[in-house]
């Protein structure tokens, strides 16, 4: 019997804010332990929370960018559960009035098109502190850093519309890119800015009904990710074949061993015993500020893609790549305005740019280069196109350029005067050429036999002489000018 994965994600993401999300305190990342707190967030006794408007604008923002329904009024809640990190015992969360409901990321699953994964719900919380365990035996107790404890900490609950590993991973950076694109988070995992629980289940394929689900924790990376949808797929794939069931349970990732590990029976809701937060009031959600918000909102990868396929003529697979974060869209969006050759400015992009900065950055879970730290700016790129396609330059001297104008930060026209990198003219072509036809009579022969694909060794030699000068558009029909062929 063949399996399938039934997955869900619960996305949790720090908004960019300067401040945290019930007090002024700062939210930045790597302070000394213990100096970004105050009374609030350090959960001291009487310490009155205050909603930051700028978390509840990102918050909307986002709901709004994936098509949720805003009910008219939001509530925060106390989820309550002890543990050292969570001062006052209680996350501030929301239970039952969310900010919003329904909606629907989309994914370009390449070409099987594009697929909705539906939103549950979006909430806004705060996050916790760190817990710090010292290194060494001799170390029996552990450290508390509260900087983190309150920083306004978004989630987002898919359905569990994600059918494969490879939907999940195309799931996982689509969500990355979005929350970048909307500019609401800096989603920097390895900072744990953005992090990605799992919820998976089996069933039969074909079947309606799902299976017992569990929940992962713990998992820091998406590479991370992928490895334990692996895990489970074999753990679950052998409990069932053995007739046995799943437990609906909380597992927590070993990174060591690559499994998961059974770490409590799934909490009820009722365990947590919400209820709503006395100390904030109900927050109403106004029309004018949801319009304002919608006014606002960029144009999205996935249609951002579909529009680089239709106006530009890209390949489905070009345009995502290009379109995957928003600096290098703006780049080649930025270098077409200046020269209209989309598939040349794609080409160059692709195989220069985007290999140039892959070469640089920390792969796919390390720090992730941007287009902005590419030392080439788009005008200079349109401008080497503009000396290709014109002819002021041969293919094989622009390839020379690129890293010259990497290395040097100066433009294409000016290393070409610099360094006399103009094709030469038949003036200055034609001893050259006199002396290549002299020096391979055998070839010249050929091609006057009517072995037409013989040119191809004169011309090689010719540009081999002048350093890859002579325009091959050019030089051909000067060649066959010489040999008297047509
Ligand atoms: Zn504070």
């Amino acid at each position: 019997m063949e399996l399938e994965p039934v997955i869900g994600f619960e996305v949790h993401a720090e908004l960019k804010t300067r401040a945290k999300v019930w007090c002024g305190c700062s939210t930045a990342f790597g302070a000394p332990p213990n100096t970004n707190v105050c009374p609030v967030c350090m959960g001291l006794p009487g310490a009155l929370p205050v909603l930051n408007e700028g978390a509840y604008r990102l918050a909307l923002r986002t709901a709004l960018a994936l098509h949720c329904d805003i009910p008219p009024v939001t509530t925060f809640d106390r989820k309550n559960y002890y543990y050292p990190d969570l001062p006052k015992n209680y996350q501030i969360s929301q239970n039952d009035k969310f900010l919003g409901k329904g909606g629907y990321l989309e994914i370009n699953l390449g070409e099987a098109g594009v697929k909705q994964v539906g939103i549950d719900n979006i909430h806004l919380e705060e996050d916790a502190g760190k817990n710090i365990h010292p290194e060494g035996t001799a170390v029996d107790y552990s450290l508390l850093d509260l900087n983190r404890a309150g920083m306004p900490l978004l989630e987002i609950v898919t359905k569990p519309d994600i059918r494969s590993r490879h939907e999940a991973h195309v799931f996982m950076n689509s969500m990355r890119s979005f929350l970048k694109y909307l500019d609401v988070s800096d989603c920097k995992m390895e900072e744990g800015s953005l992090r990605f629980e799992l919820n998976m289940s089996l069933r039969p394929k074909g079947s309606e009904e799902f299976g017992t689900k569990v929940e992962v924790k713990n998992l820091n990376s998406i590479s991370v990710v992928l490895k334990c949808i692996d895990a489970e797929l074999e753990r679950q794939g052998a409990v069932l074949a053995e007739g046995g069931a799943i437990i609906q349970e909380t597992r927590l990732w070993d990174d060591v061993e690559a499994v998961t590990r059974a770490m409590r029976t799934k909490e009820t809701a009722t365990d947590y015993r919400y209820f709503p937060d006395p100390d904030l009031v109900d927050f109403e959600v106004k029309e004018e500020v949801k319009q304002e918000i919608l006014a606002t909102l960029p144009e999205l990868p996935v249609a951002r893609c579909r529009r680089f396929e239709e106006q530009y003529g890209l390949s489905a697979y070009d345009a995502g790549l290009l379109t995957a974060q928003r600096q290098t869209a703006d780049y080649f969006e930025d270098a077409v305005r200046l020269h209209n050759n989309p598939k040349g400015v794609a080409n160059w992009i692709m195989a220069e740019a985007l290999r140039w900065l892959n070469e640089r950055s920390g792969g796919e879970e390390g720090e992730e280069l941007t287009i902005e730290h590419f030392p080439v700016p788009a005008p200079a790129i349109a401008e080497l196109l503009r000396l290709l396609d014109e002819g002021t330059i041969t293919g094989k001297i622009a390839k020379q350029l690129f890293p010259m104008m990497i290395d040097t930060g100066k433009t294409p026209s000016v290393l070409v005067e610099e360094k006399g990198l103009k094709p030469l003219d038949d003036s200055a072509l034609d001893p050259i050429v006199e002396e290549v036809i002299a020096n391979m009579p055998k070839v010249a022969d050929d091609v006057r036999n009517g072995k037409a694909k013989a040119i191809g060794a004169l011309v090689g030699a010719v540009m081999k002489k002048t350093q890859g000068k002579a325009n091959p558009a050019t030089l051909t029909p000067l060649i066959k000018s010489k040999l008297g062929v047509e």
